[in-house]
């Protein structure tokens, strides 16, 4: 049996992954530190013999017993809101812990997939995104903090592969929704569908006129086993290129739920991304990969996840404390 560790497993794509490897007969060690994941999300996984959930913080050494074949370094704030509210914390689980992650997986000799993402490609000027796009980020401004934690990832990452020959994957992941996203993070498909529950009008910041591309979580995941399966050193994207601004966006949403609430506008977020999609181009031809759930469908059933939270989980919309949280 194979062993995994799972880092930020309590998280939205940590736990699906944890999901995924336990369904393909591995032996799962979830690590996490529940700053914004949450044990919820693999509370089922409790009785399961093949998973073990570790509380840790990657950016502290890391201590595992006995073999490790794959590590996946899934831990990170994810939302905008959250890196604007712990920026250092963003930053140095980035370096730090994807540093510590690299040393154990050449102390163990297991194969590592770090997740990067779309955001190294900043506000892009190429479109669609290509892999071999450099991109346009704004090192101090407030989404620098995530963007360039995730390049940095990237760039030990290869140093890794290159340096010590550790058997690396990078990922880059696009926009992603579905169930267990929490509906606090701030994203905007649970800010709309939290919005549509608690019966407010739907915040869209600028005029709407941005784009985004957006992946059901279970086509993600598949992607991302798919990479790790595979013989592929450089990073590849993984999204969905069915792209939709967030003004039409908002008005798909008003007509899923069949809601009476109203479009409101806001400012836009300083270097908010004007566009993005994906070419995935490279996942299709190198892994076989290209999404399957249409939005349609992939919408509905985030939309019905949402609906079976507790009246007292849609109300318990403030951000979390993060100020005891030391940095
Ligand atoms: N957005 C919005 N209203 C909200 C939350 C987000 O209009 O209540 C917009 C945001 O400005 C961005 C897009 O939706 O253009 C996607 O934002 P999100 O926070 O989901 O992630 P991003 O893709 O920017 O990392």
């Amino acid at each position: 049996m194979k062993t995994a560790l799972i880092t930020g497993a309590a998280g939205f794509l940590g736990s699906h992954l944890c999901d995924k490897l336990l369904a393909k007969g591995m032996s799962v060690i979830g690590m996490d530190n529940l700053i914004t994941g949450s044990m919820s999300n693999i509370a089922h996984l409790e009785d399961n013999s093949n998973f073990r959930f570790v509380n840790h913080d990657v950016c502290e050494h890391i201590v595992i017993e006995g073999d490790l074949d794959y590590i996946l370094h899934f831990a990170s704030p994810a939302s905008p809101i959250d890196y604007l509210k712990i920026p250092i914390q963003t930053l140095k689980v980035g370096a730090l812990g994807t540093h510590n992650v690299l040393g154990l997986a050449r102390a163990k000799n297991a194969r590592v997939l770090v997740a990067s993402t779309s955001e190294i490609y900043g506000d892009p000027l190429v479109h669609p995104q290509t892999e071999d796009y450099f991109g346009n980020v704004n090192t101090i401004g407030p989404r620098g903090v995530y963007d360039e934690a995730k390049r940095y990832l990237e760039s030990i990452t290869m140093a890794y592969h290159r340096y010590h020959g550790v058997d690396t994957r990078i990922i880059r992941i696009f926009n992603t929704y579905g169930p267990r996203m929490r509906l606090n993070d701030g994203r905007v498909i649970p800010a709309f569908m939290g919005q549509v529950l608690r019966g407010e009008d739907l915040t869209v910041f600028g005029d709407g006129s941005q784009t985004r591309s957006f992946c059901f979580v279970e086509d993600e995941i598949e992607g991302i086993y798919r990479l790790l399966m595979s013989d592929y050193h450089l990073p590849v994207n993984i999204g969905n290129p069915d792209e939709i601004t967030i003004l039409d966006f908002a008005q798909e949403i008003i007509a899923l739920t069949g809601t009476d609430q109203k479009i409101v506008y806001k400012e836009l977020p300083k270097n908010d991304p004007l566009q993005r999609k994906p070419d995935i181009t490279k996942a299709k031809e190198i892994l076989g990969w290209e999404p399957k759930v249409g939005r349609a469908e992939g919408m509905q059933r985030t939309y019905d996840y949402f609906k079976s939270l507790s009246q007292e989980g849609l109300n318990k919309m403030e951000y979390r404390d993060f100020t005891s949280f030391k940095t």
